[in-house]
């Protein structure tokens, strides 16, 4: 799981700027300035499509030994404890639910996907995420597709050929936390896993039919500008096909919660962010599509900083600062010299201690609820 944020399904993507261009690419044609997930999903589904969070009851290796059991700094990762976890339902009655609340609040939405977002979505035998995510995907006919929010060392061969099976009819997209492409950072935040591990995922995903994307956060302690840009052009390193980008937030009960709260962390300026974004967009492939430009968390939860609850706002001002500087998402973009297809395909590293504790793991809480334990 990663930072929860604005999710730019929706409409809200600004105004249009018109542009004259034979061989520009769908988004450079409606005149945006970024390669928008909203519209994109629009011109593959002819409609809104809106993605409805699920909670299959899953953990993390980094919060249940098998790594390490603190977890990432920014996650507040005890309501991963059963004891504390809202009460779970059937994964048809989240759908349910789900989609009731975005009908109510959208018009005319055509289609959903189902979004395994809390925690590390991949961290079971293969069998029981084929059921699960069968589950999501047969649970309304009106779900096109599921998203799968996970950790770079949890995708075993077995997990990626069964994504690769479910893309040949569904859109299938997994969300990797990759971060940043900076260990001192990766460390800083607790995440348990090196960049290295990331490439070794990636590396073995791409190309399998199913979406590649790739979270990020900016504004990490010790990270200067120059290393945020390292960690942009990495993502065409390594070819992703869709990024997510989130500022550093803090809530409460986490490690990094009681650090801003002691003023011992500052979190990144709103305008230093703005300008940050547009830089990042600026390098990154014009076909790599944007779903987020911003995260967020629940107002009565998160400390610092407020203005990230400013979505709509953030969105319009990065607009802005495109049309100040007169650039699009791209237009910094370098092709790295080793297009990602042509990259070599590495042998599996899934750690042993993730291997070990996915075998001995019980069955998931929701399909104990299916019945037949
Ligand atoms: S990897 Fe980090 S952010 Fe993701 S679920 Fe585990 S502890 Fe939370």
């Amino acid at each position: 799981m990663n930072q929860a944020d604005c999710d730019m399904t929706g409409d809200n993507q600004g105004d249009d700027v018109s542009i004259d261009c034979e061989n520009a690419l769908p988004w450079q044609q409606e005149g945006l300035r970024l390669n928008a997930f909203g519209r994109t999903l629009r011109r593959r589904f002819g409609g809104r499509v809106q993605r409805v969070s699920l909670d299959a009851g899953f953990t993390c290796p980094n919060v249940d030994g098998a790594l390490t059991s603190g977890g990432c700094n920014f996650c507040d990762n005890r309501s991963f404890s059963p004891s504390r976890r809202v009460r779970l339902q059937r994964v048809s009655e989240q759908l349910s639910v789900g989609i009731e609340k975005v009908t109510k609040r959208y018009d005319r939405v055509q289609g959903f996907i189902a979004y395994f977002q809390p925690a590390t979505n991949t961290y079971a035998p293969v069998e029981q995420l084929e059921e699960i995510y069968q589950l999501a995907l047969s649970a309304d006919p009106r779900v096109v597709g599921i998203a799968i929010g996970t950790r770079p060392d949890c995708a075993p061969e077995s997990v990626l050929k069964l994504l690769q099976r479910l893309a040949k009819n569904h859109a299938v997209s997994l969300e990797y936390g990759m971060q940043s492409v900076h260990q001192a950072s990766l460390d800083w935040m607790n995440r348990a896993h090196s960049h290295a591990d990331m490439v070794n995922a990636i590396d073995r995903s791409r190309g399998r039919g199913f979406e590649c994307c790739a979270h990020v956060i900016l504004g990490v302690p010790g990270e200067d500008h120059a290393m945020m840009m390292q960690t942009a052009d990495e993502i065409g390193v390594l070819g992703f096909d869709s990024i997510k980008l989130h500022n550093l937030y803090s809530v409460q009960g986490t490690p990094l919660g009681e650090e801003v709260l002691a003023g011992k962390v500052k979190m990144m300026e709103r305008e230093d962010y703005i300008r940050t974004v547009v830089d990042f967009l600026e390098r990154i492939s014009p076909t790599t599509v944007v779903e987020r430009v911003s995260g967020d968390a629940p107002p009565n939860f998160l400390i610092e900083p407020k203005w990230c609850l400013e979505k709509s706002a953030l969105r319009i001002e990065i607009d802005a600062e495109f049309d100040r500087r007169g650039t699009r998402q791209g237009d910094r973009f370098v092709a790295p010299p080793v297009a990602p297809k042509d990259r070599p395909v590495p042998v599996d590293q899934t750690p042993a201690a993730v291997r070990d504790q996915i075998d001995a793991r019980g069955r998931l809480p929701v399909l104990k609820m299916q019945g037949g334990v």
